[in-house]
């Protein structure tokens, strides 16, 4: 028994019911025309903190939920797709979404971070600079990212928002 055959067997209880039926057609609009992005942390799981229900919104998740190269790329896809297959549907909103006592905060550790760059080849300044450890002022800079992004329509509404642990509240930086 693998940690993940607890989800196999939820799963198939899943599949005995008619939920997967109740989602949009692909080249879809998810139901609430939503497209969200937050970190991989279990604990901001949108479908619980949000209630983000099957087919209602496209999720994208990051470490930290930071605006890194590959997610630009998977927005711009997302971008294109929906101009050149659903032109006439209406354009959805993009909320980012970073959160308090986020794990990424750890890039900020010098030691931390120089064994796994050195380990990884990567580029320190990049990773350091991912460390999310006040949400309010990233979140702002990655809302701007993608305001600025010309690979995604101008006819996205892109919002900026932190999300408290302790509270379990969503607070908006930029709407
Ligand atoms: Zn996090």
């Amino acid at each position: 028994m693998s940690h993940f055959s607890t989800f196999i067997e939820r799963n198939k209880t899943f599949a005995d019911t008619d939920a997967r039926l109740a989602v949009p057609p692909i080249p879809f609009v998810p139901f609430q025309q939503t497209f969200v992005i937050t970190c991989i942390d279990p604990r901001v799981e949108p479908a619980a903190i949000l209630g983000v229900g099957l087919g209602e919104a496209i999720v994208l998740r990051s470490v930290g939920g930071r605006v890194t190269p590959a997610v630009l790329q998977d927005v711009a896809w997302i971008s294109h797709l929906h101009e050149a297959k659903t032109p006439d549907a209406d354009w959805f909103d993009l909320a980012v979404i970073h959160h308090t006592d986020c794990g990424s905060a750890l890039y900020a550790d010098d030691d931390l971070r120089h064994d796994f760059v050195t380990r990884g080849g990567y580029d320190d300044r990049t990773i350091a600079a991912l460390a999310v450890v006040e949400p309010a002022a990233t979140v702002r800079e990655d809302v701007e990212l993608l305001r600025a992004f010309t690979q995604l329509s101008s006819r996205v509404r892109v919002s900026g928002h932190t999300y408290d642990l302790r509270t379990g509240l969503l607070t908006t930086v930029l709407a």
